[in-house]
């Protein structure tokens, strides 16, 4: 008699019960359906392939790209008594694990891409029985997704070998046009489809432009008691803003980064992870792996690599269910930064990038809910507002900067599109300098044809003309035009800029009272 998947979830795994999706995919799985679960990190994917490798007749062949990984889903695996084993370059025990999954010996068998292709490892299959394949971080097969492997793509001839064995695809990060191109290359059908809820009610979303990073760290740490990971961008970034904020706040704060002593990085790590008060500024590595549920505040000092990134990264906050906080501060170098990055890697990767960037884009340039955008940027129809990020709790005013925006781009182009932003501001405030006198800057139409509020406008205008790509920065740090620059010299786009409401200022001696 075929036993109840609850049961077996509760014998083996000693969990009460399934969580969100968890059920549907794995009732999909044990149906022989092919299926693809796109499941937010920590949302219990590896359960979903586990529960029925145990259940169904033969062996679950797993494909995971990271030697390290397979290793530690290993043990995990046999810490709950399912048989498992690793067929690896690294494995010296192989003959045995072939041996083990002829006999039916195995739950489990994990894999890396590469070996897929072998006729050696097809042949062995062949002569075995496969229940299942589960295609671990599927999004590695898509070109468009953010971390292609090639290696992913010779799955698809041994899959093919064995029409009846159902496939499970697993990812926590995948846009529409990712999910589109994993159902495509990995032959599943499009109702196989199955996305988990990524919403994170308790963590409140917060993005604003970057003016003085370690000022806007120090204050969020000072309004947030608890435990915090601050996100910086270089090593060299992360023990100098370690010092200064150490310094400003008074909390013990450290750093950590992979050219950190392993010692070191150990022993603050395992201080971070016991403490209840301590801040730790490290690059993105940090944090995979770690469980620290009372998370209460992630800050970026910089830009993430995409909105699956900032996901991930912000999602390290609030695990245990209780307030948490996720500040962004982002500068417009950024997004020029960026925008370099994309035109060095190969052409038929640009588009993705490029696309995986304006969306981050937009998140950071809303006037609107930010959940929103994140949530729908999942595939997810969240509500319009969700009342705990910055723009629902306090909506920001917009207002139209199209006029300022043409004038600023006139400039850039009268002056020959080669200066920084500096000089262009003092071109259009008419600020007299040497190289104004010398240039002959001073007789230009855009001479002196800002002043005022206007004037005040001009640096975030220049920051929104960068994000959005209308504006580039050449590699000497001269801003010259970019594709979106036509739409508004013509009046066809227009520019908002969204004014944030001015932040409460702290009061002094607030502590002491
Ligand atoms: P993912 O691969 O999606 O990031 P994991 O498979 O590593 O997530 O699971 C995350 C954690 O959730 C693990 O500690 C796992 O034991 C736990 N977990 C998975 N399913 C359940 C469940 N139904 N009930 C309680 N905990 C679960
Ligand atoms: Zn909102």
């Amino acid at each position: 008699m075929a036993a109840d998947p609850v049961s077996v979830l509760q014998k083996l795994f000693g969990f009460p019960d399934f969580r969100g999706v968890q059920r549907h995919v794995v009732d999909r799985v044990l149906a022989g359906q092919s299926t693809l679960a796109v499941m937010p990190t920590g949302a219990g994917k590896s359960l979903t392939y586990q529960l029925p490798a145990t259940m169904l007749d033969g062996t679950c062949i797993v494909v995971s790209p990271l030697i390290a990984l397979m290793h530690d889903q290993l043990r995990a695996a046999e810490a709950v008594g399912i048989r498992a084993a690793t067929l690896t370059s690294v494995d010296e025990n192989k003959a045995e694990t072939r041996g083990r999954f002829l006999d039916g010996d195995l739950d489990l068998l994990y894999i890396a891409p590469e070996r897929a292709s072998t006729a050696d490892f097809r042949d062995l299959l062949e002569r075995g029985r496969v229940a299942l394949f589960a295609i671990d971080e599927a999004h590695c097969v898509s070109e468009w997704g953010h971390d292609f492997r090639p290696d992913y793509r010779l799955l698809r001839p041994l899959l093919d070998r064995f029409p009846d064995v159902p496939r499970l695809a697993l990812t926590a990060t995948a846009d529409e046009h990712t999910r589109a191109d994993i159902l495509d290359q990995l032959g599943i059908p499009t109702e196989g489809m199955i996305v988990a809820g990524f919403d994170r009610p308790n963590i409140r979303y917060s993005i604003s432009p970057r003016d003085n990073t370690t000022r806007q760290i120090a204050d969020v740490i000072r309004d947030t008691p608890g435990p915090g990971i601050v996100y910086a961008q270089t090593r060299a970034g992360t023990e100098k803003l370690a010092a200064t904020l150490r310094e400003a706040t008074g909390r013990p704060v450290r750093a950590y980064h992979a050219g950190l002593d392993p010692e070191i990085r150990r022993r603050n790590q395992a201080a971070f992870v016991a403490s209840e008060d301590m801040v730790i500024v490290a690059t993105v590595a940090f944090g995979m792996g770690i469980d620290k549920p009372d998370v209460r505040f992630v800050a970026h000092a910089g830009l993430p690599k995409s909105i699956e990134a900032y996901y991930q990264e912000t999602g390290r906050a609030g695990r245990d269910g209780d307030p948490a906080v996720a500040h962004l501060f982002w500068g417009a170098e950024d997004f020029a930064r960026a925008r370099q990055r994309i035109a060095e890697v190969e052409p038929q990767r640009q588009p993705g990038e490029r696309q995986r960037l304006n969306a981050l884009g937009a998140l950071a340039e809303t006037a609107g809910c930010r959940r929103r955008i994140l949530l729908a940027h999942f595939g997810e129809s969240p509500p319009a507002t969700c009342g705990n990020c910055d723009n629902c709790l306090s909506p920001p005013n917009a207002i139209d900067a199209t006029e300022t925006a043409r004038k600023y781009l006139s400039a850039v182009f009268r002056t020959g599109q080669s200066y920084g932003a500096t000089y262009v501001e003092e071109v259009l405030t008419g600020k007299s300098s040497e190289r104004s006198l010398m240039n002959g800057h001073e007789a230009l139409s855009v001479w002196n044809i800002v002043d005022g509020e206007e004037a005040a406008m001009l640096k975030p205008v220049g920051r929104a003309l960068l994000l959005r790509d209308a504006l580039r920065t050449n590699p000497h740090g001269g801003l010259e035009f970019g594709p979106a620059a036509r739409g508004l010299i013509k009046g066809e786009d227009t520019l908002k800029l969204v004014i944030p409401p001015k932040r409460a200022r702290r009061r002094r001696g607030d502590q002491a009272a």
